[in-house]
């Protein structure tokens, strides 16, 4: 592995907190440049006016972290780097400093209504095919999808009702993603955080890198990263597709696992945070508008989830939330290295999913840290 290297990274979302971690760890001198104006995320409905201000997609997400349900979108290496992430998310967080982030995994809860089995047939079958391939057997540590009846679902989850069908999605799970931003953020010692600094290009220089900010200056080191998400347009063809979340406060709710609804016109699912909070999304529109969440988007999504969790009655609307997913134009993820500039993005709609296994894939590749292997190591 390299020796100690002062590493520029551009970008302090999820990639990029995950980099500082992981390069401290290592050894390494970390200094870390964003353009949002602090380390806490900036919700939109508390600041509506704010389109302009940047703020980590990975704060938005709901935290999903499902190999088997993305088969309905993404191509089985998604699902294989999936379960890589989601064993290292597990010695990641035990690794985190207290309090530690809520990470879970039980499995997750696929529903259909009645009227709606033959859209739910139609994605369980594409899940089927790609659990199939001699790829998904390699990297599963499981069957695929398990239909339950009433009775299993009942006793797996008392709160739902509604649904006529359900299947149980085993080894996938949820993380909570603004205390893992927060624990990244104060767990990487030793790294130097420049918060309100935009940059406007991160470029391979004679014996390392340079990262050019928009105040002028031009910074060099022996090695620099590239992870500003959709903010690295100037870089690479990258667009950013609009996401809607709504966050609700649900005392007792009840609910242990996520649970997507299948349904013709959305993929509607909740997330529990804590025993009282609730991540209802998302929507998925190509455009890269940000302004605040639309009457219809709110309407649908909640309108969905209260049909399969009744106790939704009663919950209150703590705040909506909008943010761009960073996707390249084959919605693959990218990982591209020289010596020393190394650039990831196109994330898409799965990067708590993807980013552990792309960062260690990533860091192994350039030799600027080891695989991340056990807990006993990370410890
Ligand atoms: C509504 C929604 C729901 C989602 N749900 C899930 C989910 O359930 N499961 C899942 O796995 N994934 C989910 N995702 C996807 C996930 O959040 C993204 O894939 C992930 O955050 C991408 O990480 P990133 O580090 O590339 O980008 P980001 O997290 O967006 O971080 C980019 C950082 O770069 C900074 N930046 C931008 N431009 C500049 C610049 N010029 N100079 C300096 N800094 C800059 C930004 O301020 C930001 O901090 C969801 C996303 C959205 C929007």
């Amino acid at each position: 592995m390299a020796s100690s290297l002062c590493v520029g990274i551009a970008g302090a979302g999820l990639l990029g907190r995950l980099l500082a971690w992981r390069l401290a760890r290592a050894g390494h001198a970390v200094q870390m440049f964003d353009a949002a104006a602090g380390p806490e995320p900036v919700f939109r409905s508390q600041a509506p006016d704010a389109g302009h201000v940047p703020t980590a997609a990975g704060f938005t997400a709901a935290g999903m972290l499902s190999p088997i349900a993305e088969l309905d979108n993404a191509e089985p290496a998604v699902a294989a780097l999936g379960w890589r992430s989601i064993a290292l998310w597990r010695s990641i967080v035990a690794a985190l400093p207290e309090p530690r982030p809520l990470f879970s995994v039980q499995g997750s809860l696929l529903l259909a209504h009645r009227a709606d089995l033959g859209a739910a047939q139609r994605v369980l079958a594409r899940m089927q095919a790609a659990v199939a391939t001699p790829e998904w057997r390699a990297a599963s540590p499981t069957e695929g999808v398990q239909p339950l009846d009433a009775a299993t679902l009942r006793a797996l989850e008392p709160s739902i009702q509604g649904p006529a069908h359900a299947w149980l999605l085993p080894g996938e799970g949820f993380i909570d993603t603004v205390a893992t931003m927060a624990a990244l953020y104060s767990g990487a010692v030793g790294a130097d955080w420049h918060w309100g600094r935009r940059v406007l290009a991160v470029e391979a220089g004679e014996g390392g890198g340079t990262l050019r900010l928009a105040d002028g200056r031009v910074l060099a080191f022996d090695a620099v990263i590239d992870v500003r998400g959709v903010g690295a347009q100037a870089a690479l063809p990258v667009r950013g597709v609009r996401g809607e979340v709504i966050t609700l406060d649900c005392p007792g709710h009840g609910l242990t696992r996520p649970v997507r609804l299948l349904h013709p016109r959305h993929r509607v699912y909740v997330v529990p945070r804590s025993a009282r909070q609730l991540i209802v999304g998302a929507s998925e529109i190509e455009s890269e508008d940000r302004s605040p969440v639309s009457l219809r988007s709110a309407v649908e999504l909640m309108a969905a989830a209260h049909s399969v969790l009744s106790a939704l009655a009663e919950a209150r609307i703590e705040r909506l939330d909008v943010n761009l997913r960073p996707a390249l134009p084959d919605n693959n993820p990218l990982v591209e290295h020289g010596a020393r500039l190394l650039r990831i993005n196109g994330l898409f709609r799965h990067g708590w999913l993807l980013a552990p296994a792309l960062v260690e894939q990533a860091l192994r590749s350039t030799g600027w840290a080891p695989a991340m292997n056990t807990e006993q190591e990370l410890a």
